[in-house]
């Protein structure tokens, strides 16, 4: 040995890719490659944030305590049992390394949000991919896959990049097929967006059981992701297991400033869920007449299948020189589609003439 080198798991990471956020040779682009939200942040929280800038030399709460306590407020939920942090993705990350290492496996479904391998590798335990049907996270084979080394079992409910979500019932007969000692981690980040009456963001079951939590983020609905914050609703037990492993300070002060004034605007929260409750189901029958395939979602994006990885990466390139940035999705083994976060009406219309005339030019 020449050098230091890091622990085997480390080297087997495959990069987590950031959706793109712009074209050579195009100024003004539309960013629908991360889900962050058609109507930006709250005026609210840009003014809690501009407030704090007097602050900064000063350090954050720790315990983001009136963060805590909006949330709480907000969700009827007990504070003791919320953890802040720097995006849900902190919050997942602790939870792996409280909760996994080397030998053990972290399950998680096929076309399940990235960073869960990464995490379990980060740690030197074995990601499980269970597969799929239909784009849809399958109870039965995640069962399947449940062996004496699973440690944890990832879901985001809704799922990213498919827009699929498991029904109450459905995450209820997972967690029941699960050992008591393998942790169910609900990643909610869409929630705010689901108005579907058999839908469960997680936190009846978190109340019910000793190993299930729930994730959730202020990237989305609430438009932060700039701001990185999350927050995770979870047993007594697990909370104490979070706090001392936790950074003391892991969320900053203008975060957890902007993020009790986004909760509050509720105006803005209604809004942003109304554009998307009016332009998903639009674009998607508009991409159907164009003969694509978009995928059922209940989230605030599109995962669109165009029948080829060769037809995909055509139509990601020509919405670039449109201006217009998809997500591409090979990553996630799914070659021959993109997602496409729904905008503004003036953004999806953008996208809709896009295609239409990609599919014109054929
Ligand atoms: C966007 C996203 C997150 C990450 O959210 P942050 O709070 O910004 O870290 C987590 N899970 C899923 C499924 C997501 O799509």
């Amino acid at each position: 040995m020449t050098r230091p080198t890091p622990h085997p798991g480390i080297m087997k990471i495959a990069p987590y890719v950031p959706g793109k956020d712009s074209v050579e040779g195009v100024a003004k682009v539309v960013k629908l490659s991360s889900n962050e939200g058609a109507l930006g942040p709250s005026p609210k929280a840009m003014e809690a944030y501009a407030s704090a800038a007097a602050e900064l030399h000063r350090y954050p709460d720790g315990g983001s305590e009136k963060l805590r306590a909006a949330i709480g407020r907000h969700y009827g939920l007990s504070p003791s049992r919320i953890a802040c942090g720097a995006g849900s993705d902190e919050l997942l990350n602790l939870l792996v390394r409280a909760y996994c290492g080397p030998g053990d496996e972290l399950l998680y479904s096929q076309y399940g949000f990235l960073m869960y391998p990464i995490n379990a590798l980060g740690v030197g335990a074995t990601p499980v991919a269970a597969p799929e049907k239909d784009y849809r996270t399958d109870v039965d084979a995640m069962l399947a896959k449940v062996t004496d080394r699973t440690r944890i079992v990832c879901v985001a409910n809704p799922n990213n990049p498919t827009g699929s979500y498991l029904t109450k019932d459905e995450v209820k007969r997972l967690h029941d097929g699960l050992p008591k000692n393998v942790l169910l981690v609900i990643d909610a980040a869409y929630a705010e967006y689901v108005a579907r009456n058999d839908y469960e963001s997680g936190v009846d079951l978190v109340d019910a059981a000793e190993n299930v939590v729930m994730t959730r983020t202020f990237s989305k609905i609430y438009g932060l992701g700039g701001l990185r914050l999350g927050w995770m609703y979870m047993p007594e037990h697990v909370a104490d297991a979070m706090s001392r492993l936790r950074q003391p300070f892991n969320v900053n002060l203008a975060a957890q400033a902007a993020g009790v004034a986004a909760l509050a605007d509720l105006a803005h929260t209604d809004a942003s869920r109304a554009n998307n409750d009016r332009w998903l189901p639009w674009l998607s029958g508009e991409l159907a007449q164009l003969g694509l395939q978009p995928r059922p979602s209940v989230g605030n994006f599109l995962l669109v299948g165009f029948g080829s990885p060769d037809r995909a990466t055509a139509a990601n390139d020509w919405m670039m020189k449109d201006g217009l940035i998809p997500r591409m999705v090979a990553g996630y083994g799914l070659p021959d589609h993109l997602r496409i976060t729904i905008g503004t009406e003036e953004e999806v219309g953008a996208v809709r003439a896009s295609l239409a005339r990609l599919a014109t030019a054929k």
